[in-house]
């Protein structure tokens, strides 16, 4: 016999498992957001996760951090290259053109799911993680930027972090506009070499303007003397800027400008913006987007304008819980149990008309047989509020005994013609 025990098969590193524990605190945020979605007018779209390798590096840019180092990319057996979706835009955009949903309308989308990125994993950030996302298509003016923004401010309202964030605003203003401001900054950038750091000066050619966005103090005074794109938009996007500042101040929306937001990904233009928390260290920026109106164009589309955002559920949950603001919510009301096997048949029988009586009840049934006290002992671990015993005296008179497991009430028997009426007083949740 051999003795070598099998090595088990881990998760991959930065891949979580989402456990039964915490499934209902994503379940208590999915159940907000889908919501919110309906009251706003956006509708869900599902994409691929896997899409051809060149949508994103079309997309995002051949020179980001994402397309450079952090794709998951690999050959089909066809030798296509393909990779995991780094994020939703590329995908939802690619969809919306290929199924005509982009011709002479506009459209209000949504969609959530998983993620990848090969990264660092640490609290906060992971290689799947998963995002909720909004894009909206075909509309020119600032009134659906702020639209978008409002629908999350929203959502922080409803989740309570509301104190917890800050919206960061800045413009990037037109392609040519930036292309001219990149010139000067390219020309400050040279004047201070010295205090370029090598991450700096890799970006100099290729993405200048990524540079703003260094956390390093090093160059920190550096990049506060640098010219400032706001002050070099173009004419069309500075009112754009103005208006949607009016906007959100008319909305009583409070927000920062933030003159170096530029954001990582190189489909952006105009009105960008990131909600920050300082409550999760470095890992701060709980939501980003901003507007793109190049890249349905870019894409081989017909010239289209587009805004949106993404925002990080795995740290929005986190959020939620460092500030404790996901209510505990237990896993049934009731768990129903035959107090030994001869009267297992009842249980069943009880449960499923209970089931079709009151469709809003959280029943478990026992299962599994035992003695009454692991019975009873399985009923208090479900977290049920009450317990309902069938034995053979409540048979006979057609009767359970309700007991409750939470508080000490003196259990009852209640005639089972009774028992919806008597649960649907008892219970705190009833609809
Ligand atoms: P960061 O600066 O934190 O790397 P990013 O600019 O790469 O973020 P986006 O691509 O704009 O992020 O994605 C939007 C949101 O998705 C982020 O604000 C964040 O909340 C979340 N996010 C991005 N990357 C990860 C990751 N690896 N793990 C968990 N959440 C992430
Ligand atoms: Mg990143």
């Amino acid at each position: 016999m051999s003795k070598s025990v099998a090595k088990k098969i881990q998760a991959i590193r930065g891949m979580n498992d989402l456990l039964p524990s915490e499934s209902p605190r994503w379940q208590f945020f999915e159940g907000i957001v889908r919501q919110l979605m309906q009251r706003y007018g956006f509708a869900e779209i599902r994409t691929p996760i896997v899409e051809q390798t060149a949508l994103f590096a079309r997309s995002i840019g051949e020179v980001t951090d994402i397309v450079e180092k952090e794709m998951y990319t690999f050959e089909d057996r066809n030798g296509d290259s393909l990779t995991l979706r780094p994020e939703g835009t590329a995908s939802c955009v690619r969809a919306a053109m290929e199924n005509g949903l982009l011709y002479n309308q506009t459209q209000r989308l949504w969609y959530q799911g998983p993620m990848f990125r090969h990264e660092r994993p640490q609290k906060g950030r992971y290689r799947q993680f998963h995002q909720v996302g909004i894009e909206a298509y075909g509309f020119e003016g600032p009134d659906i930027d702020a639209e978008v923004i409002l629908l999350s401010a929203r959502l922080w309202k409803e989740l309570g972090l509301m104190e917890h964030v800050t919206l960061e605003l800045n413009s990037l203003g037109s392609s040519e506009a930036r292309a001219a401001y990149r010139d000067k900054l390219v020309a400050y950038f040279e004047q201070h070499r010295d205090v370029l750091d090598e991450d700096a000066k890799r970006r100099l050619t290729s993405n200048p303007l990524r540079i703003l966005d260094s956390k390093n103090p090093a160059m920190a005074e550096m990049l506060d003397g640098a010219p400032r794109l706001l002050d070099n938009l173009d004419e069309p996007s500075q009112a754009h800027f103005e208006q949607l500042k009016a906007m959100l101040d008319a909305a009583g929306i409070a927000y920062v400008i933030n003159p170096r937001l530029v954001r990582g990904l190189d489909y952006y233009s105009r009105t960008v913006f990131e909600w920050t928390t300082t409550a999760l260290g470095s890992q701060g920026t709980v939501c980003a987007g901003g507007r793109y109106d190049g890249l349905v164009e870019q894409l081989g589309g017909k010239p289209t304008p587009g805004v949106g955002f993404a925002m990080g559920v795995e740290r929005l949950i986190l959020l939620l819980e460092t500030l404790d603001l996901i209510p505990d919510e237990a896993g049934s009301d009731v768990y129903l149990l035959a107090m030994d096997d001869t009267a297992t048949v009842a249980a069943i029988t009880l449960a499923e008309q209970l089931r079709s009586e009151l469709p809003w009840l959280r029943l478990q049934l026992h299962c599994g047989g035992g003695s009454f006290k692991s019975r009873m002992k399985k009923a208090d671990k479900s977290g049920a509020a009450y317990a309902l015993l069938l034995g053979e005296d409540e048979i006979a008179e057609h009767t359970v005994t309700l007991k409750a497991l939470r508080d000490d009430q003196a259990q009852q028997r209640v005639p089972q013609a009774m028992l919806a009426h008597t649960l649907s007083e008892r219970l705190p949740n009833t609809p």
